[in-house]
């Protein structure tokens, strides 16, 4: 029986405060909720998390990486690298621009794309690599930006679960030619939807934030064929409060995650290469056996609990070849970290009751006192 203080622990639990209520209902009052003065205050305080880099908000993470791709022009015959083992979003930017995504492998550790698979997945179509800072791991992307240097590539790093993560001293966005964030409610933080790109090129910022707005910067004078990819001022006022409040729950983030690495014995928890900082927008254990029943034990236990991802974004259908069939592609790790990953709450507001709950449970002792 589910006793009071056995109230069902969810996956995630997005933060909508009182201050993000007031900040909307101040911009809503304003009466101008467009693109205005609340985007353009968000962009320059989310440069501080990128080492001062132009910022250019879009309305989510998926138009900030489609967007960044129509930037540098790439179309049918560029093929852009990408992990398998990420949300689908990445890989359908590149095809949403009319590019070929070549699906390579990942790391065991890190679950992140394997910089030797990179290389190695180099053809003379590659246009760029797009690696994903996967759960708020960094990608490697000290080996990922020496290959790209080697063979005069540009970088698109998709960092929209990794809002403050940083490898050695970089934050991530400050590695690539640009990096793009989602404030999609359930990640590290949000605005409701939206979604930022970052770049150290002036030039490159411009084209961005021409294409958002129909390729216009003066009102009817458009200067080239443009989207609406615009964010409303009243998330953006949603992100600025969020966004005052990142480092606190990073901070919490870490310390749960450290709870949970030093309870849990019977799975494999989330390793930190050297020089990361894990920002743990999920924390992913793999589980030796039957999943689904370590799924189900934890459910009973009243834990949520979630796969990311089940199916590689390879085997899904719109990625099949012609005969529905996955692509010629070898990716071990990635098929097996799709069999044993699982991940578990880590969010800002767990109490420290509820932590003890999740290592126990998942430590298959859960309940019994
Ligand atoms: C969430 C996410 C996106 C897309 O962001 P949206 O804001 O939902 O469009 C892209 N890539 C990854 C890895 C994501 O987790």
């Amino acid at each position: 029986m589910t006793e009071p203080s056995q109230n069902p622990i969810p996956p995630a639990r997005p933060v909508i405060g009182e201050r993000e209520i007031e900040a909307a209902v101040r911009v809503l009052r304003s009466g101008m909720v467009v693109q205005g003065p609340e985007v353009a205050a968000f962009e320059q305080e989310f440069s501080e998390l990128v080492d001062g880099r132009h910022c250019v908000a879009v309305n989510s993470g998926t138009s900030a990486l489609q967007l960044t791709l129509m930037a540098m022009n790439l179309g049918p015959g560029d093929e852009v690298i990408v992990p398998s083992f990420s949300f689908a979003a990445t890989a359908n930017a590149v095809r949403l621009v009319g590019a070929t995504p070549v699906f390579v492998d990942i790391e065991r550790d890190s679950f992140n794309i394997d910089p030797d698979a990179v290389a190695a997945a180099i053809t003379p179509r590659t246009a760029a690599i797009m690696p994903v800072h996967l759960y708020g791991h960094p990608a490697a992307m000290d080996k990922i930006m020496e290959i790209a240097r080697r063979h005069d590539l540009a970088v698109v790093e998709d960092a929209a679960q990794a809002h403050g993560a940083s490898l050695h001293g970089t934050p991530v966005g400050a590695f690539g030619l640009a990096g793009c964030f989602s404030f999609y409610p359930t990640k590290n933080m949000h605005s409701l939807e939206g979604g930022m790109i970052t770049t150290a090129d002036a030039g490159f910022a411009r084209t961005l934030r021409l294409l958002r707005n129909q390729g216009m910067e003066q009102r009817y004078a458009n200067e080239i064929v443009g989207a609406n990819m615009r964010l409303t001022d009243v998330a953006a006022a949603i992100g600025r409060v969020q966004l005052t409040q990142l480092a606190g729950w990073t901070q919490r983030r870490q310390e749960n995650a450290k709870v949970l690495d030093s309870r849990i014995t019977t799975m494999t928890v989330p390793p930190v290469a050297d020089g990361a900082q894990h920002v743990y927008h999920q924390y992913t254990v793999r589980v030796p056996g039957d999943r689904d029943a370590a799924q189900a034990h934890l459910k009973e236990q009243g834990i949520g609990s979630a796969v990311y991802y089940p199916t590689p974004i390879h085997r899904l259908k719109p990625f099949l070849d012609a005969d529905g069939k996955p692509g010629p592609w070898d990716l071990p790790e990635t098929e097996r970290a799709a069999t044993e990953v699982l991940s578990l709450p880590i969010f800002p507001t767990l109490t420290a009751a509820e932590l003890d709950r999740i290592a126990d449970a998942a430590n298959g002792t859960g309940g019994a006192r």
